[in-house]
């Protein structure tokens, strides 16, 4: 039977395929069917992932990852885990496909979702106005007059990366401060498309079959105004992608799949956990990949160690009676 089955292809998927090759223990890489790469393969330049000084293209990034981890003898599947049946020591994934796998260890690195205003008509007009992927979609907004939504660094990467195709880009926050870096925020900061517009959150979306523009209301006032847009991109951070091992792991109170301590050891035996999934606060492409490497180390070691205790196979007594 398989020794390893490693779920997501982001830094940690692939960083723990790396590690679990290269310790021979050939692990499938269950990669998905329509979003190999992850959230990495939505982003533009890399500038902080050491070792690429003059920075990196996300999709490159991850290409080079899955390249080194099949290079040691990964095989990648894909598709999606549809199912997981996690309990005792053989590990079922069963695959979007219907086929089931087995392995004796399983690392979860599924990483984590866009987050959605929840407000109504969001997914209506998703692909008709409203994305959430200012590389994948803003070549279809020259010169047009757009918004996003969001403080963080993705925000701001999102934003300026946008003003390449539109005309005008609106930067709408909900307080009066961003948390993104400094960098990132001086450089929406300097760009003469970028405003921001403060304290101001989406309170309704307009457009019949296309968004044609918002209700903003002022989160301080309350007072509410209406803006005309073309497009709104949201990057108001994500949530741990959890659902398939919901009521078989425990998780933490923000939601990511609980580990022991700086281990990536989860609730069942087995199984284990690493980058996004696992982590509420740092979320770099640099900390998810040596979360990776925590979790292949792990598997490793858990691996071991059922071996030892394993009863020695009928060949081994005979030779060592001898
Ligand atoms: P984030 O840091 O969690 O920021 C999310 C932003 O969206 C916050 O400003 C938050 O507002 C706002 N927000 C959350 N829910 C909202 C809602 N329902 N309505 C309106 N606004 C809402 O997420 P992120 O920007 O995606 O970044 C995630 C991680 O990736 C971070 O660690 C970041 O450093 C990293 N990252 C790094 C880079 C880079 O270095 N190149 C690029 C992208 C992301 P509040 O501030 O009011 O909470």
């Amino acid at each position: 039977m398989r020794d390893v089955i490693i779920i997501g292809s982001g830094p940690a998927g692939w960083t723990a395929a790396i590690y679990a090759a290269r310790a021979n223990l050939q692990p499938m890489v269950i990669a998905s069917q329509v979003e190999v790469g992850g959230e990495l393969m939505n982003t533009t330049e890399v500038e902080n992932f050491p070792g690429f000084p003059e920075a990196i293209m996300g999709p490159d990034l991850m290409t080079k990852m899955q390249q080194q981890a099949e290079r040691f003898g990964a095989e990648v599947v894909y598709d999606d885990a549809a199912e997981l049946d996690l309990d005792g020591d053989v590990k079922r994934v069963t695959l979007g496909s219907g086929k089931v796998e087995e392995a004796r260890t399983v690392i979860f690195a599924t990483g984590s979702a866009y987050r959605k205003l929840d407000i109504p008509r969001e997914d209506e007009l998703s692909g008709h106005g409203i994305s959430w992927c200012a590389t994948c979609d803003g070549f279809f907004f020259r010169e047009k007059a757009i918004a996003v939504v969001g403080g963080g660094d993705s925000a701001m990467e999102e934003a300026t990366f946008l003003t390449k195709f539109a005309s005008k880009v609106y930067l709408i926050h909900r307080r009066d401060e961003f948390r993104a870096s400094k960098i990132m925020q001086k450089r929406a900061f300097d760009n003469d498309k970028i405003e921001v517009i403060w304290n101001s959150e989406v309170a309704e979306l307009q457009g019949a079959s296309g968004l044609t523009g918002v209700v903003l209301r002022d989160t301080v006032t309350g007072e509410t105004r209406e803006l005309a847009l073309d497009g709104l991109f949201i990057a108001i951070g994500n949530d741990p992608r959890t659902h398939l091992v919901h009521g078989k792991l425990d998780l933490t109170a923000e939601g990511t799949i609980a580990v022991e301590g700086r281990s990536s050891r989860t609730s069942v035996p087995g199984v284990f956990a690493a980058g996004d999934v696992v982590d509420p606060t740092y979320r770099q492409a640099v900390t998810a990949a040596a979360s990776g490497t925590v979790a292949a180390l792990d598997a490793e070691h858990y691996l071991a160690a059922l071996d030892d205790v394993a009863p020695a196979p009928v060949e081994a007594v005979t030779t060592a009676s001898l």
